[in-house]
């Protein structure tokens, strides 16, 4: 997507060679028009795949699932916590997800009663980097029984392989920049 592309160079900041900090336009403020166009563009990328739910994880892939929601229908958008709370009552499916910028592991949990085998997914997020936040959703989405219709990300880092990871288990993988290096100051697009 060439709008995002063109937004990454202006506004990105590469923090070394590992990390792309987006805090003025997805991670911190968030440009509700940009983000609009990119929920309009996975949802004509999945608009044959009959969704019923949007499943991404706290927090920044919820304003992205959010609005792409109001492109499909208004879909519920479920999104997996990463702590356990005292409200968090009843049966949860879990998945441990290792925090690519925290490097902590944590188990990420969807109630039971918001996904079932009558659902397909689309799993949403604002970046992919190693794949561990991805392959949690996968998870809780086989665990329920769901049909998965793909996953859709903002911003792959190609680089950090997850990518590979997810279509090397023919899953439909749909980003819409995608980074194959963030060398000596420069970012490199596919
Ligand atoms: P993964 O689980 O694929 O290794 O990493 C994806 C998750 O880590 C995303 O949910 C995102 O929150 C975070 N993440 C990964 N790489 C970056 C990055 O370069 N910048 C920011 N802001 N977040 C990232």
């Amino acid at each position: 997507m060439e709008l995002l592309k063109q937004r990454i160079l202006s506004d990105g900041v590469e923090l070394g060679t590992e990390i792309l900090k987006v805090d003025s336009f997805l991670n911190h403020q968030i440009d509700i028009g940009l983000i609009r166009q990119i929920g309009n563009e996975f949802a004509v990328r999945f608009q044959n795949e009959n969704i019923t739910k949007i499943l991404t994880i706290e927090s920044s892939g919820i304003a992205v699932a959010c609005v792409t929601s109001l492109c499909l229908g208004e879909v519920p958008v479920i999104f997996a916590k990463k702590e356990k709370a005292s409200s968090m009552t009843g049966e949860y499916f879990g998945a441990q997800v290792k925090s690519f910028t925290k490097g902590t592991v944590s188990m990420v949990r969807v109630n039971k009663s918001f996904i079932g085998p009558e659902d397909t997914i689309l799993i949403i997020d604002d970046f992919l980097a190693h794949g561990e936040a991805a392959s949690g959703l996968i998870s809780i989405v086989e665990q329920a029984g769901a049909k998965l219709a793909g996953v859709a990300i903002v911003i792959e880092k190609e680089f950090q392989g997850g990518g590979k990871k997810i279509k090397d288990r023919g899953i439909r993988l749909e980003s819409l920049a995608v980074v194959c290096s963030m060398a000596e100051g420069k970012i490199h697009f596919r």
